[in-house]
């Protein structure tokens, strides 16, 4: 029988994130993502501490995937096959480091490669310096933007695209009878839109059958798209400076805001407010530390602390570091604008404001679908601190999916990491809402499960 290639879609084709997706030519096979699905069950699985394959599979968080896990991490309650009874020889490919993409890359079997991108190992690392561990210990290999695998009869290629994340990419996927672009996340409307453009600028000159594109800002209501693209092209994230600046210049207000660290963007996006209102920019160590580690900046405050229990480099930051105690806090108030991250929520009892605002920035929790969001507002309501929501996406909006797939024209699209992929039309190629743990081969305008 004719060889084809095989995709199958794990996880993560109708929820935002945990997309798993693999793609197979005789023996060899590629595994895009291997990240985390936000599910009810959440909380109970951070008490897990040990034999984590084996319970992450029995639980259904972790994919069932053929002759990819050991044996002696298999139990009797899942049938699958285990790598050692296996001829399939499988690499990771990880898009960026957000945890929906790569959460669970520290418990791929270590006979294994799991790449990413260079510049999203160095933020690893460097999130691993500051305690921010995924589980699992192990190492990775890297690719290089515009470098290409070779896999038995594969040949993968990694585009840098913008995402609000430092280091990520799209892949496109070649086998001898199909070319898949995988666009992982990504925008047009950010700081570097001119990545994601060169990247549909290098792919569209393929011959794309299949398109799986990320749908995260498709929403519940379809709506018309045809919209102003000079308008959409507006860069949000830019915008987000003079919007904070506009919000506080008048306050005399202890102003917080919480944002996510691994969002380079954002921390010059606060460095620049702090600088255009001359306040004094307040940041958390780790943020501190990756501040200076991938922008050079110095000239920031940090706030004393009486322990610390961290790596020596981050200690070297610290230690280098212009430092402010709690009390100085609450006494200079306005002349400062400080970081507070959720886990840290609680130092907010410690200092003292006439008159305090909250700014937050697509920092976690996310929104009112993560059980915490609802218990970050009320405690801020309960100490009078005014939230504020002044964030940007760092997904494509409808329209500029819509441009993506349309500049792409494979043969197939298919819409995957959103709530509602089916609320996404565009005018190229055929639409396909894949089952998940099912198998399909695609050819020209058919498509058949096997
Ligand atoms: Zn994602
Ligand atoms: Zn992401």
């Amino acid at each position: 029988m004719e060889e084809r290639t095989k995709i199958k879609f794990y996880s993560g084709t109708r929820t935002i994130g945990g997309t798993v997706i693999s793609i197979e030519y005789r023996d060899e096979r590629i595994i895009l993502d291997f990240g985390l699905t936000v599910t009810a069950i959440g909380n109970i699985m951070k008490d897990i501490k040990s034999d984590y394959v084996r319970k992450y599979l029995d639980l259904g968080i972790l994919p069932k995937i053929d002759g990819f896990y050991s044996e002696k991490d298999i139990s009797d309650k899942v049938n699958i096959k285990p790598l050692e009874k296996s001829r399939k020889k499988t690499k990771v490919f990880i898009s960026h480091i957000h945890l929906d993409h790569m959460h669970h890359i520290g418990l791929v079997d270590k006979s294994i490669d799991v790449y990413m991108s260079k510049e999203s190992l160095e933020l690893y690392n460097l999130l691993n310096n500051i305690g921010d561990k995924v589980i699992g210990d192990r190492g990775y290999s890297t690719i290089s933007y515009d470098e290409t695998i070779k896999f038995g009869d594969i040949n993968i290629t990694a585009f840098k695209v913008d995402h609000d994340i430092f280091g990520a990419v799209s892949y496109l996927v070649k086998t001898p009878d199909l070319t898949a672009v995988y666009s992982g996340d990504l925008r047009l409307n950010g700081n570097h839109s001119e990545w994601t453009f060169n990247m549909l600028e290098k792919v569209s000159k393929f011959k794309v059958n299949v398109l799986f594109l990320e749908s995260t800002n498709v929403g519940s209501i379809i709506k018309d798209i045809s919209c102003n693209k000079d308008k959409e092209l507006q860069n949000a994230e830019k915008a987000l400076i003079p919007k904070i600046i506009e919000e506080i210049k008048d306050e005399k207000a202890t102003v917080f805001f919480n944002i996510y660290n691994r969002n380079i963007d954002r921390i010059i996006a606060f460095y620049e407010v702090a600088k255009k209102l001359g306040r004094k920019l307040v940041l958390e160590l780790p943020t501190a530390y990756i501040a200076s580690k991938l922008l050079g900046i110095k000239d920031f405050y940090v706030i004393e602390e009486k322990e610390l229990n961290t790596n020596n480099e981050v200690i070297e930051v610290y230690n280098n570091s212009n430092k402010l105690s709690l009390d100085e806090l609450s006494e200079g108030g306005c002349q400062y604008i400080i970081e507070n991250s959720f886990s840290n929520i609680l130092s907010l009892l410690d200092i003292k404001y006439e008159k305090a605002i909250y700014i937050h920035s697509n920092g976690m929790p996310l929104g009112d679908y993560d059980s915490n969001y609802n218990g970050m507002r009320d405690f801020l309501n309960r100490l009078c601190i005014e939230y504020k929501y002044i964030g940007a996406s760092g997904h494509a909006t409808p329209c500029d999916l819509k441009f993506i797939a349309e500049k792409i024209k494979a043969d197939w699209f298919i819409p995957i990491h959103g709530f509602y992929p089916e609320n996404l039309h565009v005018d190229s190629g055929i639409r396909f809402l894949p089952e998940e743990g099912k198998a399909y081969a695609f050819k020209d305008k058919s498509v058949d499960i096997i």
